[in-house]
Order: structure tokens, then sequence, then C-alpha cells
């Protein structure tokens, strides 16, 4: 046990604690942070307010106080608590291998459960994570007056008369995502067969936000992965994977979701579940910190565990074929060229340069050569400006080579799109889509 707790638990024995009923950090957990403070300057709002107690050790610190009984369960801690983006960047700087995370969302249903907060608030989060993000078909009727707000010219109308500042919603707004033409929903419960003989069998998340505002990326991973030997399949009934609900604290509702979903991912025997969501793909794979050890979900969600992968993650370890290589191949010719003496001659050694090494500082000089000073005055910036600016004459052709080899154009991510299945924004209708709902399933798909 760690020495610098050993008065903890003393303490905790002899005081109540501002923690009760599930779902509370738990010392196992807390224990583990030995103060050291190498997590600081990983931490965004430490970085931004420069104070200890919005930092990690800082609100570590202050749950220790809350499960202490030495400080209140009030405003002052739900303040610094809720500040915390869960961006969890701390626990990679951690030496401790302290779960923040689990921590800060154990806080978060502490809050939920024993402090009210202001009536809008309260409101705002029932409506959210409780009456929409669960379901599928609000979440389409939401979107869809989104989509109309949108597109109308009504958002740039509101925008203009001020009223989303009077009202403090002007920050939010901006926020918002833009909504799809057509949904996911739409696609649910189909299978994908793939396009090279099947190398694997696997299961698409398709969350619940992406699939209003981002169909484009699961098109594109549905691609990707038939062109790569896989058979995609779409489970019906899937939902939302809970992510939201449990970094708000809201625990009871992202425990329901999660008891859905491992009921439909668990249903079929898949080689994988793919997610291209990294939000949701980290509280898939922890589905078990939601259920209590021994439990049968518990069993499930470590079941699941095992089968959770990223579309990254799974094609490394699969290994890409066919137009995979291809692109692989491309992108290393060109990155050869970047580096040689044809990128020097079209002016590419600069960027070269800037993206592919670090300047490198010597004792005693400044370590910018020549061809990595910056400004007009460099004859390698002459050079290209020139050849950026020659439309036409013998030498037009290197103005787009050299394009193509900075990799400063649009014309690389056509030309790679021309080759590779990643083709973003296409439409929906050429990508062919046999059997429907898996046996024992209904499709209860809200279209767009
Ligand atoms: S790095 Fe880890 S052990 Fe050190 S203060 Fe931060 S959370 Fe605690
Ligand atoms: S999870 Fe919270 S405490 Fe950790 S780095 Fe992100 S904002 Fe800071």
């Amino acid at each position: 046990m760690t020495e610098p707790h050993a008065n903890t638990q003393i303490s905790n024995s002899a005081s109540v604690s501002g923690f009760s009923g599930p779902d509370k950090p738990s010392y196992d957990d807390y224990a583990r942070c030995v103060h050291c403070g190498l997590c600081l300057n990983n931490c965004p709002t430490y970085k931004l307010w420069g104070q200890e107690a919005d930092s990690p050790r800082g609100r570590i610190r202050q749950m220790i106080l809350v499960d202490q009984g030495r400080l209140p369960l009030g405003d002052a801690f739900v303040t610094h608590i809720d500040r915390c983006l869960d961006c969890r960047a701390c626990e990679t700087a951690c030496p401790s291998g302290v779960e923040y995370g689990k921590l800060v969302e154990a806080a978060r249903a502490q809050i939920e459960q024993n402090y009210q907060r202001p009536l809008f608030s309260r409101l705002a989060r029932d409506f959210v994570f409780r009456r929409l993000l669960p379901y599928p078909n609000r979440i389409a009727l939401v979107a869809r007056l989104l989509r109309t707000y949108q597109r109308s010219g009504l958002q740039s109308l509101v925008r203009a008369t001020g009223i989303l500042h009077l009202l403090g919603l002007a920050g939010r707004e901006r926020l918002l995502p833009p909504i799809d033409r057509t949904f996911f929903f739409s696609q649910l419960g189909r299978t994908y067969p793939a396009s090279r003989p099947r190398r694997a069998r696997v299961a698409l998340f398709a969350g619940c936000i992406a699939q209003v505002s981002f169909s484009a990326l699961h098109d594109a991973t549905i691609r990707v992965l038939t062109a790569n030997g896989c058979e995609v399949v779409v489970p019906a009934g899937q939902l939302c994977c809970g992510a939201l609900a449990a970094h708000a604290g809201v625990r009871d509702t992202a425990r329901s979701l999660a008891h859905v979903n491992l009921d439909v991912f668990l249903r079929e025997d898949f080689d994988a579940v793919i997610t291209n969501a990294a939000g949701c793909g980290s509280t898939l794979k922890e589905y078990d910190q939601l259920f209590a050890e021994g439990t049968e979900d518990h069993a499930k969600a470590h079941a699941f565990r095992k089968k959770m992968r990223d579309a990254t993650e799974f094609l490394a370890e699969l290994g890409l074929s066919g137009h995979g290589r291809l692109l692989l191949r491309i992108r290393r010719l060109l990155q050869r060229h970047r580096n040689g003496n044809l990128a020097r001659y079209f002016g590419g050694e600069n960027e070269t340069r800037a993206r592919n090494q670090r300047p490198r500082h010597r004792h005693g000089q400044s370590g910018m050569s020549v061809t990595n000073a910056r400004g007009s005055a460099n004859p390698f910036h002459r050079a290209r400006s020139r050849a950026r600016h020659r439309t036409s004459g013998p030498r037009a052709g290197e103005k787009y080579l050299s394009c193509i080899l900075s990799q400063a154009s649009p014309v690389v991510p056509a030309l790679l799109s021309y080759f590779s299945p990643m083709r973003y924004r296409q439409p929906r209708a050429p990508m062919r889509a046999e059997c429907t709902a898996p046996a024992g399933t209904s499709q209860r798909s809200p279209a767009a």
C-alpha cells in the first residue's frame, strides 16, 4: 500500500465520506496517485487556468478529500470536476498508471446522485442523456430539424440577429456538426460482402450522432473493409454506445445502453467488432467497468472487449490487401521523391525538411540553413513560387508535379482516392448490400 495514503484509510473509517451509493471513486484507484505532477503539463485545463484545482492531481486530491469527509460535495468540487474534459491526456503521462478517466467518471456519477444542479441544467441533461440519445428515432427527428435549420438559411438569420449571444448559446451553436442529407440508420441490418476472397467477418458499430453527421465516414469504413476482404455486418438493434452518458456521470443510462449493445453484438460470432470513433471505442472497450464483477453482464463485457477494434487497428492486424498495398506503394514513392533531388529541383526541400525533420540545432549554430530559412529572400522559396505561378509553357507540368510532391494540393487526395477505396462523400447507392436483418432482429431503422 502506498505510504502517502496510509492515513487516508484511517480518516475514511473515522469520518463520513461525501460519497455514497454505487459508482464512487475507489481507494484502490486514487491511491495510485503519488502527486508527482508529471501529468500537469499534459492537461489542457491546467494549461489554460494554471490552477492546481483544475489539474488532474488537484482533482484527484479533491476526490480524496470528499471521500474523507474533509471537503463537501458542493459547488466548488462540482465546478472543478465539470471543467475536466475527460480527454485522459493525463493518463498517458502518469508513471503510476492512474486510471484518471475511471476516477473522474465515478466522481461525476457521485455528483449526479448526490448534488442538485440548477433546474435548467437538470432538464437539459435529462433530455439529452435519458430521453434523446438512447432512442434512434428521436435522434433522427432532432437531426432533421437541425438539418432544416442549417440548410434553410435560418441559421444565418439567427446568427445575424445576435440572439444566440444574448441567450449565451452562440458558442454551443457553433459546435453543431453539419447534418448529413441521408442518415446511416437506413443501413442497419445490412450485410456488405467482401469484394475479394473473404478473410474476416466483422460487425460495424455505427454509434448515434455519427449516423446523422458522419455517415460518409461509415460508408468509407465499409468500403475499405470490404476491399480488404472483410464481410461487414451492420447489426440491427444497436444503440448509442453510452459514452456521452458515462462521461457525464449518468451511469444508469450508460449501463442500459451497454446491456442492449452487448446482446446485439454477441448474438453472432464475429471476428471483430469495428468502430471508427475513438470516443465510442474507449467506452466500448471499457464496458466491463460499468458492471459489478461476477455478474453476467460483466462477463459479457469482458468477452466483447476482446473483439472490439478500431478500424485502423484491425486493418493493421489483418494486413492490407490489393488497393491498400497499392496506396502504400504510391505513398512511399511520393515520399522518396519528396526527399530526393527531384523535390529539391521543384522547390520541395523546404517543406520536406519542415515536415519530415525537426530543425537540427547544434552548439554554436542557429540550426537554420539557407534552405530552411523562411521568407522571400530564400532562393528555394522564389523558385517554388515561380513554379507555382507558371501556368503555361514547356515547364507548366512542373507546377502540378511540384504540388503533388509537396502534398500541398488537393491533387494528391484526388489521385490517391482514385486508386484507393477510401472515396469520401460518394453516394451510398453503388455499395451492394445482401441479406437484410440478422435472424431474430426487427429492422426498426428511422430512415432519413
Ligand atoms: S502523473 Fe499520475 S501519479 Fe503523478 S500527479 Fe499525475 S495522476 Fe498523480
Ligand atoms: S482528462 Fe481532465 S484532468 Fe486529465 S488531462 Fe484531460 S482535462 Fe486534464
